[in-house]
């Protein structure tokens, strides 16, 4: 797998051009199951626009859509995971820190 495959993996999900296990979608996000789980709960959610860390998105996105972002982050978990009091949230911002795919995204585990 080469690195600009890696990096544009999730922006295929996103315009379906590569298949995921959807958990949840609205015009801004996306939730799918990650495909090699480190939890036996493991999920990411994505913004829809196109950037590529944590640090690009608070830059580029507006503190209101940083907040639905969050929220629905919250909601994924919560509400349809069922994960209530207990999950972890995960952000690996930059390759250093472990990112492996650069479309920022937020990775929500529980066992
Ligand atoms: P990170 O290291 O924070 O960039 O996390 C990237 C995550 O994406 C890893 O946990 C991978 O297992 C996951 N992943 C890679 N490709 C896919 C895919 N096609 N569908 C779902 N998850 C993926």
């Amino acid at each position: 797998m080469t690195s600009s495959y890696t990096s544009n993996i999730f922006s295929k999900i996103i315009k379906k051009e590569i298949p995921c296990k959807k958990i949840f979608e609205d015009e801004n996000i996306l939730s799918f199951w990650d495909i090699y789980p480190k939890a036996r709960i493991h999920a990411l959610v994505i913004p829809k626009l196109n950037c590529y860390n944590f640090e690009s998105f608070i830059e580029k996105e507006n503190i209101q859509n940083i907040g639905h972002f969050f929220s629905r982050v919250n909601f994924i978990a919560t509400d349809i995971l069922k994960l209530k009091d207990n999950f972890k949230l995960i952000i690996n911002n930059g390759e250093k820190a472990g990112q492996e795919i650069f479309h920022f995204h937020v990775h929500i585990l529980s066992n």
